[in-house]
């Protein structure tokens, strides 16, 4: 059973930024504004995660780290619903079956919470602590039981740029949630959380090159469009300045891409690239989000149409701009 726990721990445990993921995703899952996470050496020795959100029940704190304990029903709204399925309920197992977990969480507002310390999926300590309303998950010493999975771990810059480029489209995806990311004593990121997309922007790139953002919209009777476009002259070096979410969940659409440098074609010197936050909407019924479960790759049902509004959004934006 310890060693099926960790087998099936590498499927949602891959690198720390894997952690990463599914704390903050459970953090905005308990309705948090306000997410703080920070790494030491890459997110290898230290992840912790703190949020404001709903917190554990003391008498739910153990069962939410036990495999299956926790299987709840899809309600079916929840576009990617799917893709999360078969972890359901597995995050925390698989994360404390490989590192060394601290969890702090309180449920309520009178300063009462519950405290719990399990090693290698054991619970070693646990009791009645003062805790503010919320979760605090510390993740010390990631794969200390798995050499195998730790050998595999790049290096601290690589570990860090994978949490950092997560964390920077989450908070481009969720401009009303404040994210806070801090690698040892440098603070990486830090948005307002006051629902400003250029704000988000902002936090992300720097505000320069926020001003220089142009508003893109779009849509038709199947989908819409919204967000911030750079001008031509704010680019980068690679595809990874462009975000594009559905329904407020970041994916990844080599199609959005393509169709947003179509309107740039001419504008953009060879081998530079826009910075952009495209923001879909649809009825879920109109996109699958079954293609590639862990890749964050969906299929649009009418993907044409759609990529012609992104394009002609985004030329109606560039040639309407005031220089
Ligand atoms: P899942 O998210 O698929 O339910 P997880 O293993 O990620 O499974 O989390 C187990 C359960 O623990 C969650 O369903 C939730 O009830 C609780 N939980 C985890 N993290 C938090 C958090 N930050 N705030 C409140 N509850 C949480
Ligand atoms: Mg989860």
């Amino acid at each position: 059973d310890h060693i099926a726990n960790q087998i099936a721990a590498g499927e949602v445990v891959e690198r720390p930024a894997s952690v990463v993921k599914e704390l903050v995703e459970n953090a905005i899952d308990a309705g948090a504004d306000y997410i703080e996470v920070s790494a030491e050496e890459g997110g290898l020795s230290l992840i912790r995660v703190k949020d404001n959100g709903a917190g554990i029940h003391p008498e739910d704190v153990e069962t939410a780290f036990l495999r299956h304990a926790t299987s709840k029903i899809s309600t079916g709204k929840d576009l990617f619903a799917i893709r999360t399925l078969g972890f359901r309920g597995e995050a925390l197992p698989s994360i404390a079956a490989v590192a060394k977990v601290e969890c702090r969480t309180s449920a309520t507002d009178d300063g009462l919470g519950r405290r719990i310390l399990i090693e290698g999926g054991k619970i070693v300590d646990s009791g009645d602590e003062a805790v503010p309303r919320g979760t605090e998950i510390t993740v010390r010493e990631l794969f200390y039981n798995t050499p195998a999975r730790l050998k595999y771990m790049k290096s601290v810059q690589t570990e860090l740029g994978h949490i950092s480029d997560y964390l920077y489209r989450l908070a481009l995806a969720h401009p009303d949630i404040s994210f806070t990311l801090r690698h040892g004593s440098n603070v990486l990121l830090q948005s307002l959380g006051n629902g400003d997309l250029r704000q988000a922007i902002a936090a992300v790139y720097g505000t320069s090159t926020a001003k220089a953002m142009i508003p893109v919209s779009g849509e038709s009777l199947d989908y819409r469009l919204d967000g911030f476009i750079s001008k031509p002259e704010f680019t980068r070096a690679n595809r990874n300045g462009i975000t594009v979410t559905v329904n407020g969940r970041v994916i990844r659409s080599p199609q959005a891409t393509q169709a947003l440098l179509a309107a740039y074609h001419t504008l953009l010197p060879i081998g530079r690239f826009p910075v952009a936050v495209l923001r879909l909407k649809m009825d879920p019924s109109l996109v699958d989000v079954n293609v590639h479960p862990s890749k964050l790759e969906v299929r649009f049902s009418k993907e044409a149409e759609l990529m012609e509004i992104v394009r002609s959004a985004a030329f109606t934006a560039l040639t309407g701009m005031v220089h």
